[in-house]
């Protein structure tokens, strides 16, 4: 029979159900910062979230974790709904905001105050740092640590009502100094900032921090498995630490659980270093076909499928790694394989005049739609003396193993004649400007008397009478090395020289007549060139394409 194997999540979620931890509910969430736009990282998380509640009968919250108020806005925030539907997943009204807690979050915190568990800390940042200590040495108290409930209630009131300065004290939770994990060294849980919140406007000055407002905030929405990226793993006794005194109705406290975080070769993975390249104008928005958040990979073609499809097949891991681009492009390569129609489109274009070829007059051809699945059908092509065809296909001194067109060399038009290059013509710089063919009349594909003729190369072509002029951009990786991008390990000046500055080739090119009939958002395969996506750019009288990846395939071999 076929064996079903589970990933480490699913075998404590299984744990949980046989001990009953949380009357065998599933609630999961997926909680972005709407400071960016989400990149293909957060599409494993959201995948991951939603399909672990799917395949449980569970539920999963989308929630914005908006505690920041300096870097996020509603834009982001529309952005990212956008992104998570269009991956095909459905959040339903379970839609929260951190900020509709603050009220919560804050009652809670005073709660602790009470409990003598968080304290106000006059230190300044520099000095709570100082004092935090080292892995080898303990840190020190500071000398605001053992005020009293009352002093503390009433400064952390004032901190409230606007009495202090931006910095000039903070809410420590009071764990222990001395701990062998630093982040449980008294860590800031509230701190004061006069910012005007996306949401809250002004109502707030003081914020809670992210390691508190983050487990009181699945513990709130009664999270059931919370689950996070490798970097958190340390920070899991504090997440615990800061939910131990919520009263849930059924004691059914979250826990949080860790997995690793997808890095991809040649992409750029951190919402602050994609920050750079838009602001910089490196790429022309977060939308760019060369960016790997969910905007750009949509842009540059790849499907919801495909993207779905990857995240299944890099599967849930407990130790970091490094996932090869190539099983992307794999992914979509396998997507569109049997449902993007065929079409024939010359980049980069040179013409061909067969001579002996009659003036005016045209044939008509019927092409497959879809090579591999003939479902797709058939459409009709035109023919005459005059075609482009592309440069790439044509050497004047062909090389060895170059089997296309040379002089006095044969090739087959696909779906068409066998034509022979007699004469190749320059301009006064000795550029190629017209190729001269003979054509071989009886060897027509499907009826001539030659139909089956052998020669050693077939070309993709257009018939210049019809062909429609379009913009052709295609890609390059935006990053030089085959290495990833290490999240923070690089600052942001290593990171920009790591930079591709040729990751975008344009070409006026000649496509078949029938791409006008497509739109925005349509995908192809152009015969012998790859994948292709009818870019948002598009007007009424000017189409712009975007390759999403050629058709070589490294990885299935
Ligand atoms: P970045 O580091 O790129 O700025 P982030 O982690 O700060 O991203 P959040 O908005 O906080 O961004 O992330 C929302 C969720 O997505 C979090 O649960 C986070 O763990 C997850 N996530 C972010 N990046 C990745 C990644 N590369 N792989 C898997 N999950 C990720
Ligand atoms: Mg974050
Ligand atoms: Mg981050």
């Amino acid at each position: 029979g076929t064996e079903i194997t589970k990933n480490f999540i699913e075998n404590f979620i299984d744990e949980d159900n046989a001990s009953n931890k949380y009357g065998k509910r599933v609630h999961t969430r997926f909680p972005p910062e709407p400071n960016g736009y989400l990149h293909i990282g957060h599409a494993k998380s959201i995948c991951l979230n939603f399909g672990i509640a799917k395949k449980y009968g569970g539920l999963t919250n989308l929630r914005f974790d908006d505690t920041n108020p300096s870097k996020e806005n509603t834009e982001f925030v529309e952005s990212i709904k956008k992104d998570v539907k269009w991956l095909g997943f459905d959040w339903g009204d379970r839609l929260y905001y951190t900020s509709d807690y603050f009220d919560q979050i804050y009652e809670y915190a005073v709660k602790l105050i009470k409990l003598g568990k968080a304290y106000v800390d006059d230190l300044t940042s520099e000095q709570i740092k100082a004092y935090r200590g080292t892995f080898n040495t303990p840190g020190k108290e500071s000398p605001y640590r053992n005020r009293s409930v009352e002093e503390n209630l009433r400064l952390f009131e004032e901190m409230k009502a606007g009495k202090y300065a931006d910095g000039e004290k903070v809410l420590r939770a009071k764990i222990d100094m001395a701990s062998p994990n630093i982040n449980m060294r008294d860590p800031v849980i509230y701190r004061i900032l006069h910012a005007t919140h996306h949401r809250t406007g002004d109502k707030w000055c003081i914020y809670p921090m992210y390691d508190f407002a983050h487990p009181v905030s699945d513990a709130i929405e009664r999270i059931t498995h919370s689950i996070c990226t490798l970097e958190f793993e340390d920070h899991r006794p504090l997440y615990e630490w800061c939910i131990q005194d919520w009263e849930d109705p059924e004691g059914q406290l979250p826990r949080q659980i860790e997995f690793a975080r997808l890095n991809v070769t040649k992409m750029v993975m951190s919402k602050r270093k994609l920050r750079v390249l838009v602001e910089k104008g490196i790429v022309s928005g977060w939308d760019d076909p060369r960016m790997p958040t969910i905007a750009g990979i949509r842009r540059r073609g790849y499907t919801p499928e495909s993207i779905r499809d990857f995240c299944d097949r890099i599967g849930v891991a407990k130790a970091d790694s490094v996932v090869d681009i190539s099983l992307l492009e794999y992914c979509i390569r396998e997507d569109l394989k049997l449902k993007a129609p065929r079409i024939m489109t010359v980049i980069d274009p040179i013409k061909v005049v067969i001579t002996d070829y009659p003036d005016g007059k045209t044939e008509t051809i019927t092409a497959e739609n879809n090579q591999e699945n003939e479902a797709m059908g058939t459409r009709q092509m035109t023919f005459s003396k005059n075609i482009y065809i592309d440069r790439k296909d044509f050497m004047e001194e062909p090389v060895k193993k170059f089997f296309r067109l040379a002089p006095g060399r044969e090739v087959r038009l696909k779906y068409a004649y066998i034509i022979k290059c007699e004469e190749v013509i320059k301009d006064a710089d000795g550029n190629i400007v017209e190729i001269h063919c003979s054509h071989d009349p009886e060897s027509m594909s499907g009826t001539g008397k030659n139909a089956n003729r052998k020669v050693k190369g077939t070309l993709h072509w257009v018939n210049a009478d019809d062909a429609v002029d379009i913009e052709t951009r295609v890609y390059d990786y935006l990053l030089k090395d085959a290495d990833t991008d290490d999240e923070e390990e690089t600052d942001s000046k290593d990171f920009l020289s790591q930079i591709n500055p040729h990751s975008l080739d344009v070409y006026h090119s000649k496509a078949e007549a029938c791409i006008k009939q497509y739109k925005a958002g349509d995908h192809f395969q152009f015969l012998r060139e790859g994948y292709f996506v009818i870019d948002p750019d598009t007007t009424e009288d000017h189409i712009v394409v975007n390759r999403i990846v050629g058709l070589r395939d490294t990885w299935a071999k």
